[in-house]
């Protein structure tokens, strides 16, 4: 009987828009019962699935590729779990890494391939993984998630005998496409190594058109030539390698189970506690999954966090104003310094709390003494060094949205060191003046705002805040009785990076 299944097919996309329809039928004609169209991005989900709604025989994966790991969101990887929680797809895919065209950075690849692997583990559907020139990362993260309960088809595998063996040691299933067909025999021995019960075919349309094609637009019924060459590599029939692979498909994506999957994405919650029920009317045989879907259908997924802020760091630039006290006519002066912020108490889903710590230095190099100036014939302006360094504590109302608005309270340690009198003592030998530096302890607070930019590697926050501190202790500097209050403006730049990536 001639059966074929291609489990690789990009139908939806714009090539087969106008003859969608004699392309379905050449397929039936050259026996192809079924065919897997993975989506790679979420603009593809919804065509795929309606050409799904329109011909019994497609059947959908859901997935982000590598080329667009980039323009993605965690709420699109959420949306992707959501689709097959829904019983929408019969596959995560297609994921993977490509390090040819490395259209996203490898890291953000990385995070967006091992989130989706995850959701496959969660969903209990197998991954569809495309690998281009990235064998050693690719089957790293594989040997890290695998642990029993991922499956795997690398398709379009074009790799050496050494990833092959490393990926069916993990489980995976091996699929070709029209490569070997003019691949000029560097994918023989691959081919013929394959294990009898991992090995599929497709097409990968409207790419890898197979020989005698090559230079036309591929489509499903070309899985024949692929199965052919693979039956000439292998030294047994057509016939045999399409049983072959066929079972292996119907096993490895699960398609006599698919009576029982309705995608309802409007009616969510309904198709998701259907779920939890058992098919009592399926006699076939359940593969054996780890996990049933319907446990990970339970299993509620936690609210995906908008924005993962564990611990930044930054800068930042300030306009120091001492409002009173015997320095009154310094206005202004520029200060700069180091800003970290921590949400260590994230853990335990508090995010409206952070942990502040900033180190501002504020010099004032205006001040002139015209006591001492027409004494000495000198000309000085000996700075005065300010040196806070503020704990504070950060309330922010909406720490869930773009733009945060904070205030805070805390401790400052202040450092201020005189030009004037370390001039006077140590060029006038002055013996009025003992000291020239103070120390002292006093409260701060602020308010301000923050915005939240996304980027693949963290969070990008510009903040801007008004910040004022005073010194409460008792003054160290006999002279300067006066208090001490500082306004201080300030704009930050802070980075946190998403360690959830690294990990
Ligand atoms: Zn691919
Ligand atoms: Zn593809």
């Amino acid at each position: 009987m001639r059966s074929l299944i291609d489990t690789h097919a990009h139908l939806y996309v714009g090539r087969f828009a106008e003859d969608i329809e004699q392309v379905l039928a050449r397929a039936t004609e050259a026996g192809v019962e079924a065919v897997v169209i993975p989506a790679t991005k979420p603009q593809e989900f919804e065509p795929a699935l309606q050409l799904a709604k329109r011909f019994p025989q497609i059947h959908v994966a859901i997935g982000v590729h590598p080329h667009h790991a980039a323009e993605v969101e965690d709420s699109d990887l959420d949306h992707v779990q959501e689709l097959l929680q829904q019983g929408c797809g019969i596959a995560v895919g297609e994921i993977g890494l490509d390090y040819h065209y490395d259209f996203a950075p490898r890291p953000r690849q990385h995070e967006v391939f091992r989130r989706q692997l995850r959701i496959a583990k969660a969903v209990g559907l197998p991954a569809v993984i495309h690998n281009r020139e990235s064998d050693q990362d690719l089957l790293q993260i594989l040997e890290e998630e695998q642990d029993g309960s991922v499956r795997f088809q690398l398709h379009c595998f074009s790799s050496g005998l050494d990833v092959l063996e490393r990926a069916v040691g993990l489980g995976g299933m091996i699929s070709f496409t029209g490569n070997i067909t003019f691949s000029k025999g560097a994918l023989d021995d691959v081919v013929r190594a394959v294990p009898e019960d991992r090995i599929m075919v497709e097409t990968d349309a409207p790419y890898m058109t197979p020989l005698p094609h090559r230079g036309k637009r591929n489509e499903p019924a070309f899985v024949e030539l692929v199965a052919q060459k693979m039956a000439e590599l292998r030294g047994t029939t057509l016939q045999e390698i399409m049983t072959t692979t066929t079972a292996n498909a119907k096993r490895f994506f699960q398609l006599m189970l698919l009576l029982i999957l309705a995608c309802v994405p409007a009616a969510a919650k309904q198709s998701a506690d259907s779920r939890q029920q058992p098919p009592a009317d399926i006699s076939l045989p359940t593969p054996s999954l780890p996990a049933s879907p319907a446990d990970s259908v339970a299993a509620p997924a936690k609210p995906s966090e908008p924005y993962e802020k564990w611990f930044g760091f930054g800068g930042h630039f300030a306009s120091t104003s001492i409002i009173s006290g015997s320095l009154t006519d310094a206005n202004a002066v520029a200060g700069y310094g180091i800003w970290l912020s921590g949400t260590p108490f994230r853990s335990w889903d508090v995010h409206w709390l952070q942990l502040d710590i900033t180190y501002t230095q504020s010099r004032n190099t205006i001040l002139y003494d015209t006591n001492y100036t027409n004494s000495t014939g000198k000309e000085f302006a000996p700075p005065n060094d300010h040196q806070q360094f503020g704990f504070n504590f950060r309330f922010t109302g909406n720490p869930m949205s773009v733009i945060n608005l904070h205030a805070s309270l805390g401790l400052t340690y202040f450092r201020n060191s005189y030009g004037l009198e370390e001039w006077l003592i140590n060029e006038v030998r002055d013996t009025n003046y003992t000291a020239f530096v103070e120390t002292g302890l006093g409260l701060s607070g602020s308010f301000g705002i923050a915005i939240n930019i996304k980027t693949p590697y963290g969070i990008v926050a510009p903040t801007a805040e008004w910040y004022v501190s005073k010194i409460m202790s008792e003054r160290t500097l006999p002279r300067r009785t006066a208090e001490f209050f500082l306004s201080q403006p300030r704009l930050g730049l802070l980075f946190y990076p998403a360690f959830s990536k690294l990990f």
